[in-house]
């Protein structure tokens, strides 16, 4: 350990900015610690606006060189760094659980190996991406997908390493330079992605890191007249706070944000399906912005469904999530286990009944809660709770399982169990929601288009639609005269 690095489960970490391909520490630091056990994991670098404007400066400088680099030699940087990715895959997996708290063996098998895809798959759909061309009236239409310019993208701490990854693999795919803000309670895995992303070939200045608190450096790059585009996922405040940065330079944002997704049950469902894809949203101890924390039940099956859910719940086990048997892990801060803790005891005072849980666990854990009779105007059927704590609500008629799904400002996502394909189809074209999962949950493939409708976010990301974000379009109209040449 040197006074810039630190050490985790034996992986050494760089604590400083990555800012023009060298390391970069400012005068300041702030703590980072581990939510698995409220360990102190070490100081990293505080960044200032003055460290944001050298990393834009740097994501500027490099952006002629990387915009006019061949695709295919972009495509196989980024397979490189995909290979790095894969090549540390336990070293990532280790660091991130420490981090964030969320399970080791979610890293290992599911979330690091996505990230390595992340990389793969904008690479390769770079390739197929196609320069269109038309006619009209003689003339020919060239469409082109250029390069905006340097991308500031800024991430949350559920999902570290993936929410990055999903940024800048298609930012840098589409021939962007960047500048990424990780989230202030998980800032090492970015760490440990510049050293791969510098292993791999990557040239100085394309990849930027700057750590640090967002109120302290978001400004100074969200505000910033050479930024390109802006990617942020987190909550609803920042992303307005963002968008008011953003406006007078009018800069493009993709806003990713949360939900209060609904889980809807019918009575012609797979009772035993219905409650495991309940259970499920307890994944990552409930922070996770797509999950469906409004579990609503046909009236019929309530009884018969909330036995199937309980006794699923009770056989989950709460623990040390580097513990391979363990389901559910810590949350991520005190502050948020207080937050989550004031929802569901204001709920509980307003004649909520707990199913399952409804108390904090030992250190930074909370159990996982299941609350009933609660109103549809309740604050906890209406705002996002980031924590494993779902409702249910019972309905009678399918218009009043769509009004009740369909009656919040949120618009992330939804999931159905139903065994009526027909009934799925009528309630699907009703939803207002990003994504709508049938009988299944979270299968994700990067090419869907994936965000949220109203308060959820703004944009679409994924496949084409990511290149769509991270591209100026141009279309180029060339008569059939005037030529001088031969
Ligand atoms: P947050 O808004 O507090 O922070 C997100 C990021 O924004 C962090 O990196 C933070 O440092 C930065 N930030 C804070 N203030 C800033 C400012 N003034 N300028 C620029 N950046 C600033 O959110 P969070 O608590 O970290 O994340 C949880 C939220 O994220 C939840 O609402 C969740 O639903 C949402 N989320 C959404 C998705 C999605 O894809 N829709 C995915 C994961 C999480």
């Amino acid at each position: 350990m040197t006074e810039h690095t630190l050490t985790v489960a034996g992986v050494t970490v760089d604590t400083r900015h990555w800012i023009g391909g060298e390391r970069l520490a400012s005068a300041a630091t702030f703590t980072d610690v581990s939510p698995v056990d409220g360990a102190v994991i070490g100081e990293i670098s505080r960044g200032t606006p003055q460290e944001a404007e050298a990393a834009v400066a740097a994501a500027k400088a490099a952006f002629p060189g990387w915009a006019a680099t061949p695709r295919a030699e972009r495509a196989r940087l980024l397979h490189a760094v995909a290979d790095g990715v894969e090549k540390r895959l336990e070293e990532l997996a280790i660091v991130e659980t420490t981090d964030n708290g969320a399970l080791l063996r979610s890293h290992r098998r599911g979330v690091m190996p996505r990230v390595a895809h992340n990389f793969r798959f904008f690479a390769d759909w770079l390739l197929t991406l196609g320069h269109e061309d038309f006619e009209t009236r003689g003339h020919t239409n060239h469409v082109s997908w250029d390069p905006a310019g340097p991308c500031v993208l800024i991430t949350p701490w559920n999902a570290p390493l993936m929410m990055a990854s999903w940024k800048i693999a298609p930012a840098l795919a589409a021939g962007n330079t960047v500048v990424l803000k990780p989230a202030e309670w998980t800032p090492l895995t970015a760490s440990l992605l510049a050293d791969i992303a510098a292993e791999a070939g990557l040239p100085a200045g394309v990849l930027n890191i700057v750590q640090g608190y967002g109120s302290e450096v978001g400004d100074a790059l969200t505000s910033h007249p050479d930024v390109a585009r802006i990617s942020f996922t987190g909550s609803v405040p920042t992303a307005r706070h963002i968008a008011a940065q953003a406006a007078p330079q009018l800069t493009p944002l993709s806003l990713e944000l949360g939900g209060k997704s609904p889980l809807l049950v019918f009575a012609d469902a797979d009772l035993d399906l219905a409650a495991d894809l309940a259970v499920e949203q307890y994944d990552n101890a409930g922070q996770v912005c797509l999950a469906a924390t409004r579990i609503l039940v046909e009236e019929s099956v309530a009884e018969e469904f909330t036995r199937r859910f309980t006794a699923r719940a009770a056989r989950l086990r709460q623990g040390d999530p580097r513990d391979e048997a363990t389901d559910i892990g810590p949350n991520i801060h005190p502050r948020q286990l207080d937050k989550i803790d004031g929802f569901v005891q204001r709920a509980l005072a307003a004649g909520a009944r707990a199913v399952v849980g409804g108390h904090r666990g030992e250190g930074q854990y909370y159990e996982p809660t299941l609350l009933t009779d609660v109103a549809q105007d309740s604050e906890i059927v209406q705002e996002e709770v980031f924590g494993p704590v779902l409702t249910l609500q019972t309905f009678r008629t399918e218009d009043e399982a769509v009004r009740l799904a369909d009656d919040t400002r949120f618009g992330l996502a939804a999931t159905l169990a139903t065994g009526s394909r027909e009934r799925a189809e009528r309630v699907t074209a009703r939803l207002v929601a990003g994504t709508v999962w049938v009988n299944c949950f979270f299968v994700r493939d990067l090419q869907a288009p994936f965000g949220g409708s109203r308060q959820s976010g703004v944009g679409r990301e994924g496949g084409t639609w990511s290149f769509d974000f991270y591209c100026d379009l141009k279309n180029t109209v060339t008569a059939p005269k005037g030529w001088q040449d031969h």
